[in-house]
């Protein structure tokens, strides 16, 4: 069975068919199986191209760029908080080198090392119990909190560093002076 031009007209769209035209395949469709069946997956096919919705990249990107931002935001808090303790170190490293020289310079030096290795164990316990204490909270906090969160705790740690460290500071000049 000849299936032209039926098969054409099935399938081009920009094909305009007279109302003879149109009789024509209506009629050629109810006899034809082959053409009945190309007709109604064409038909199905078109439909579904139609429906399915267009993906949009965009929004998707926009989401993955701005948790990305607040990654890079946490991770430069994190930054700030490793400075702000190598700073705090290095205050109690040279704090205490100052107290050792002056006890030592005052003192008997047995005396000096018993109490320097009570203290370096009393200060390393607290402040493995600080980090203790503030770790969880901080990895419990979404990542727009935690970045406040950082910049309050940040702030307050060397504020009370800062006066610890001219507090120690005042105590050591004044022994100095008056011994
Ligand atoms: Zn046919």
């Amino acid at each position: 069975m000849n299936h032209q031009p039926f098969e054409n007209w099935i399938l081009d769209d920009e094909i305009e068919l007279s109302q003879d035209q149109s009789l024509e395949l209506k009629r050629h469709l109810e006899t034809c199986q082959d053409c009945q069946r190309l007709y109604q997956n064409w038909q199905m096919a078109r439909s579904f191209l139609v429906a399915s919705p267009v993906v949009s990249p965009p929004s998707d990107f926009t989401a993955r760029w701005q948790s990305s931002l607040a990654e890079k935001r946490v991770v430069q808090h994190k930054k700030q908080i490793r400075k702000i303790f190598l700073f705090l170190i290095m205050g109690i490293l040279i704090t205490s080198a100052m107290l050792v020289g002056y006890a030592v310079a005052s003192t008997g030096l047995a005396n000096v090392l018993v109490a320097m290795i009570k203290e370096l164990v009393t200060l390393s316990m607290s402040l493995v119990k600080i980090a203790q204490v503030i770790r969880p909270l901080v990895d419990i906090l979404p990542p727009v909190i935690s970045a406040g969160a950082w910049i309050l705790f940040t702030t307050t740690f060397t504020v009370m560093a800062l006066a610890w460290i001219v507090a120690i500071w005042q105590i050591t000049v004044k022994g100095v002076y008056n011994a």
